[in-house]
């Protein structure tokens, strides 16, 4: 049974010291062909400054704001640098017994999934952060020994549907009374062998995902992608001596018979989240207005969750949606997340990219090292 910690203010798992406050880089895609057209001059809305961690936002012709972030990527980042910023803390955190979840958002075409879902079958450099986080897992976890399933999901109009088994729709999420812990009945869960049958797993999603979006006559941009890894690791006689404060949290997850502390249970989430731009603008009527209202719905309590968690308000809204009601386990407590926040370089795209920077800017002031009541 997985337990909530109370985390020690030494403790060395947090991201930079920085007492678990939720980790935000901000990735500007290249442009692509029509922008290098149609932008022929640089008409661009942000700057970036990589080496001082800022962008410049661009307010009017005459003026622009300077934000900060964990880190800022441009263009020419590569796949592994994006990962080992953004996703391998939070993975090295789970690997350690910790949930961990790493989320994209922003607008539709700004490289939410190259960044988190590319398989980069024929060049293993484009791979994005789901191949590169199960690679570091099976790096560091033992077969035969250490345990590793996936559920994948896809979040359409608060609907859960299983991407590992097409058939499956409306997952219901249910909320253990007493340690508030998820789960999804009926979802499948499935024990990853290696690497090649992960991809092959990623694969089997990607191609439900499409046609379960075909038949809806939706696209994928509509509906959030979850990717949950389950991992169990065997704790052997030396880790159960642990004095360590950080092994005395840790040891807080463990469970076996008897009292007596055999397995570790962590869950890592990697979400490509729903396209953020505002639906009313390209003038959606029923049943794309219906989907708009959805995504509105979920991505507008994820912002209200992140308001409430900047503010350290003593009630966060997670029972808004279905998304959060998922997310849940990311907030608060001495769960790591990190988000990455996706732009286009085009200043066509001002407003978008502007709610996409606030939005970052406001997930910078979590912190998610609440002290927690030990259970
Ligand atoms: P989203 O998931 O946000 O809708 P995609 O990931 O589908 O966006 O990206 C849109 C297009 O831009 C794709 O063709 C993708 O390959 C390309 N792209 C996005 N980010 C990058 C990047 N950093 N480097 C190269 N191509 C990118």
């Amino acid at each position: 049974m997985q337990r909530s910690v109370t985390p020690s203010r030494s403790h060395s798992l947090d991201f930079d010291n920085d007492h678990g406050r939720v980790r935000v880089a901000v990735r500007s895609r290249p442009r692509n062909a029509e922008e290098l057209i149609s932008d022929a001059d640089f008409n661009d809305c942000v700057e970036l400054y990589p080496e001082l961690k800022r962008l410049k936002l661009k307010k009017n012709n005459w003026s622009s704001e300077s934000y900060r972030f964990d880190e800022v990527f441009t263009e020419t980042a590569s796949q592994k640098r994006v990962y080992e910023v953004v996703a391998k803390p939070v993975v090295e955190s789970v690997l350690s017994g910790y949930n961990g979840t790493v989320m994209a958002y922003g607008q539709t075409g700004t490289g939410k999934t190259y960044t988190v879902g590319k398989l980069g079958k024929d060049d293993a450099s484009e791979r994005g952060i789901m191949v590169r986080a199960l690679e570091d897992i099976f790096a560091s976890t033992t077969p035969g020994c250490d345990i590793l399933e996936v559920s994948y999901l896809q979040l359409y109009m608060e609907s859960i549907q299983d991407l590992l088994a097409p058939e499956k729709i409306n997952i219901p999420i249910n909320e253990d009374a007493r340690t508030g812990e998820i789960s999804l009945p009926g979802a499948s869960v499935v024990k990853v062998q290696d690497l090649d049958h992960f991809s092959e797993l990623l694969q089997i999603g990607e191609g439900n995902r499409h046609a379960a979006n075909t038949k809806q006559n939706t696209e994928s941009s509509r509906s959030h992608a979850i990717l949950m890894v389950h991992v169990r690791r065997s704790i052997n006689q030396k880790a159960e001596d642990a004095t360590t404060s950080q092994e005395n949290d840790v040891k807080s997850n463990l469970s076996g018979g008897n009292g007596i502390p055999r397995v570790r249970k962590s869950k890592l989430l990697i979400v490509d989240l729903a396209g953020s731009e505002r639906l009313d603008k390209s003038g959606s009527d029923g049943h794309l207005l219906e989907e708009a209202k959805f995504i509105n719905l979920s991505l507008t309590s994820l912002g209200k969750c992140i308001n409430a968690l900047a503010e350290n308000s003593p009630h966060i809204p997670t029972r808004d949606s279905k998304l959060t009601r998922l997310l849940r386990d990311s907030f608060g407590g001495s769960a790591r997340t990190s988000l990455i926040i996706t732009i286009g370089p085009s200043g066509k795209h001002h407003a978008e990219t502007t709610s996409t920077i606030m939005f970052g800017q406001r997930a910078m002031k979590i912190v998610n090292m609440v002290k927690l009541k030990e259970e």
